[in-house]
Protein backbone atom coordinates (compact mmCIF):
# COMPACT_ATOMS: atom_id res chain seq x y z
CA UNK A 1 0.00 0.00 0.00
CA UNK A 2 2.77 2.05 -0.46
CA UNK A 3 3.19 4.57 -3.60
CA UNK A 4 -0.47 4.54 -4.28
CA UNK A 5 -0.97 8.14 -5.09
CA UNK A 6 2.56 8.13 -6.92
CA UNK A 7 0.81 6.45 -10.51
CA UNK A 8 2.53 6.95 -13.32
CA UNK A 9 1.30 5.02 -15.84
CA UNK A 10 -1.33 2.51 -16.42
CA UNK A 11 -2.46 -0.42 -18.62
CA UNK A 12 -4.37 -3.35 -18.36
CA UNK A 13 -4.35 -4.64 -14.49
CA UNK A 14 -0.90 -3.23 -14.35
CA UNK A 15 -0.01 0.24 -12.75
CA UNK A 16 3.53 1.65 -13.26
CA UNK A 17 5.03 3.65 -10.23
CA UNK A 18 8.26 5.17 -8.86
CA UNK A 19 10.37 2.66 -7.53
CA UNK A 20 10.54 4.40 -3.99
CA UNK A 21 11.68 1.09 -2.14
CA UNK A 22 15.40 1.28 -3.87
CA UNK A 23 17.89 3.81 -5.01
CA UNK A 24 16.42 7.24 -5.69
CA UNK A 25 17.29 8.11 -9.11
CA UNK A 26 20.81 7.73 -10.54
CA UNK A 27 22.77 11.61 -12.03
CA UNK A 28 25.29 11.40 -13.96
CA UNK A 29 27.46 14.13 -16.10
CA UNK A 30 29.47 13.27 -19.42
CA UNK A 31 31.40 15.51 -21.62
CA UNK A 32 29.97 15.97 -24.79
CA UNK A 33 33.57 16.19 -26.40
CA UNK A 34 35.47 13.43 -24.93
CA UNK A 35 32.80 11.41 -22.86
CA UNK A 36 34.81 11.68 -20.00
CA UNK A 37 32.09 11.13 -17.33
CA UNK A 38 31.36 12.40 -13.26
CA UNK A 39 30.37 8.77 -12.41
CA UNK A 40 27.16 8.29 -10.70
CA UNK A 41 25.74 10.45 -8.06
CA UNK A 42 22.20 10.50 -6.40
CA UNK A 43 22.26 14.02 -6.08
CA UNK A 44 22.96 16.75 -8.45
CA UNK A 45 26.01 18.56 -7.20
CA UNK A 46 28.30 16.45 -7.68
CA UNK A 47 28.05 16.36 -11.48
CA UNK A 48 27.59 19.86 -11.48
CA UNK A 49 30.29 20.64 -9.49
CA UNK A 50 32.56 17.81 -11.97
CA UNK A 51 31.04 19.50 -15.25
CA UNK A 52 32.89 22.64 -14.09
CA UNK A 53 35.93 21.08 -12.78
CA UNK A 54 36.00 19.09 -16.03
CA UNK A 55 35.77 22.49 -18.02
CA UNK A 56 38.45 24.19 -16.38
CA UNK A 57 40.78 21.34 -16.93
CA UNK A 58 39.86 20.86 -20.11
CA UNK A 59 38.30 23.52 -21.76
CA UNK A 60 35.71 21.24 -22.75
CA UNK A 61 32.26 23.05 -22.14
CA UNK A 62 29.43 20.97 -23.57
CA UNK A 63 27.98 18.19 -21.30
CA UNK A 64 24.93 15.88 -20.73
CA UNK A 65 23.19 14.98 -17.58
CA UNK A 66 22.01 11.37 -17.58
CA UNK A 67 18.94 10.96 -15.04
CA UNK A 68 18.57 6.74 -14.31
CA UNK A 69 14.88 6.60 -12.38
CA UNK A 70 13.19 3.22 -11.46
CA UNK A 71 9.97 2.02 -11.99
CA UNK A 72 8.07 -0.44 -10.57
CA UNK A 73 5.26 -2.07 -12.51
CA UNK A 74 2.55 -3.78 -10.35
CA UNK A 75 -0.52 -5.47 -10.45
CA UNK A 76 -3.40 -2.74 -9.44
CA UNK A 77 -5.86 -3.85 -6.74
CA UNK A 78 -8.58 -6.27 -8.46
CA UNK A 79 -11.71 -4.01 -7.19
CA UNK A 80 -10.83 -0.84 -8.77
CA UNK A 81 -9.62 -2.29 -12.22
CA UNK A 82 -11.96 -5.12 -13.15
CA UNK A 83 -13.32 -3.51 -16.01
CA UNK A 84 -10.48 -1.48 -17.24
CA UNK A 85 -9.01 -4.40 -17.57
CA UNK A 86 -10.23 -6.67 -19.62
CA UNK A 87 -10.11 -7.29 -23.38
CA UNK A 88 -6.92 -6.09 -23.73
CA UNK A 89 -4.63 -8.70 -21.43
CA UNK A 90 -5.65 -11.99 -20.29
CA UNK A 91 -4.34 -13.07 -17.01
CA UNK A 92 -5.06 -15.52 -14.95
CA UNK A 93 -7.51 -14.08 -12.93
CA UNK A 94 -11.35 -15.60 -13.18
CA UNK A 95 -14.11 -13.59 -13.72
CA UNK A 96 -15.89 -15.18 -10.24
ZN1 LIG B 1 35.82 16.52 -21.96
Amino acid sequence: MTAAGNSVIRQGDWTLSADVTGSPPILEAECTTCDDSSGAAEEAKQPEVWCLRHANQTGHTGFRMIITSFFRASMASVGSSETAARGRRRTAMPDA
